[in-house]
């Protein structure tokens, strides 16, 4: 039987309105949560992003904008402004759009924003704490969304074989984290990894985010696996695909998150939520992460 689908998208617009209801819940305490993304320069795919995720928190309710600078920006100039509203008591979340323009030092840029407000968990306090597995962390999102999208079909983890593929800080890294905090049996894969597919073909959960086109076929994957693909390409004729080839891998798969419709529309429904939880923790109230379960 073909692998059923994982519709991140119907999930996504389940925790963007958990999100909002509950960001309208803060206002009538005084709290309004506000969002802002930096962006520099003006790639387009990085404005399209940064436009999406404006448009996504302002449908929560949650207030949002983006502060661009050109190319040009000097360093300090852009250091003192993420200085500015990391101090700010008005603004919960502040967002550094990736990659910056070749000269800006990456890591400078990320490590000037106030861990409480790092609501895209790339700051190295947040990763840390992910790292140990504390719950306050602000944990990245697109291996939040990962999760969430697990637990939606409710895959068991606890002592599972889960492989990823790819260690980027920004998802491979963190994932194999998450999923260790859940108790599975972890192996991280990465191009210089030898023998792939006898690798993921162990995996009952296989989380691919290598951003190689089509990576992973149907025989790398274990027959009843569940199959989370991360990447994402642009084809020729304008479609989207990702680093799993679909059509053989949903023959030996159980579950498999498609491209586009998977883990892109839990990425942004994640950022929501840290905002809620950066709002939240920095003022001494309680956070508890919603778990949104499909029914059975
Ligand atoms: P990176 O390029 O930063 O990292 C890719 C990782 O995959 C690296 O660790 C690399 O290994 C590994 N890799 C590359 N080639 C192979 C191979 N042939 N076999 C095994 N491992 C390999 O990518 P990202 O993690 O940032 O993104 C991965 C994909 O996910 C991209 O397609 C990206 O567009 C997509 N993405 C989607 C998001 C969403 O919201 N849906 C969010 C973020 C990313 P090494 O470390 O040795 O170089």
């Amino acid at each position: 039987m073909p692998a059923q689908r994982m519709d991140g998208r119907r999930l996504a617009a389940l925790y963007r309105e958990k999100v909002k209801e509950e960001v309208l819940e803060l206002k009538t305490q005084g709290i309004s949560p506000r969002l802002v993304v930096v962006l520099v320069g003006s790639d387009p795919a990085s404005l399209t992003y940064v436009q999406n995720k404006v448009k996504a928190a302002q449908e929560g309710a949650i207030r949002s904008e983006v502060l661009r600078f050109p190319e040009t920006v000097r360093e300090e100039e852009l250091l003192e402004t993420i200085a500015r509203l990391s101090a700010d008591d008005d603004v919960d979340g502040v967002l550094v759009q990736l990659p910056l323009p070749q000269g800006l030092d990456k890591e400078k840029v990320i490590e000037q924003i106030a861990p409480e407000k790092d609501v895209d968990g790339f700051t190295y306090q947040n990763v840390g704490r992910v790292m140990l597995g504390q719950s306050r962390a602000l944990y990245p999102c697109t291996p939040q969304g990962i999760i969430a999208l697990l637990d939606a079909y409710r895959i068991p983890l606890l002592g599972e074989e889960a492989v990823v593929v790819g260690r980027s800080d920004i998802v491979g890294r963190p994932v194999a984290q998450l999923l260790l905090s859940r108790h599975a049996t972890v192996t991280i894969a990465h191009s210089k990894t030898r023998h792939l597919g006898e690798i993921t073909r162990r995996a009952q959960v296989l989380i691919v985010a290598a951003g190689v086109r089509e990576l992973i076929t149907g025989d790398m994957v274990k027959e009843g696996a569940v199959v989370i693909d991360v990447g994402i390409h642009r084809r020729a004729d304008g479609t989207l695909t990702g680093d799993v080839e679909a059509d053989s891998v949903r023959e030996k798969a159980r579950l498999l998150s498609p491209v586009p419709g998977g883990v892109g529309p839990m990425t942004i429904a994640m950022l929501l939520l840290n905002t809620v939880k950066a709002a939240r923790l920095r003022r001494g109230l309680p956070f508890h992460a919603p778990t949104i379960m499909f029914a059975e």
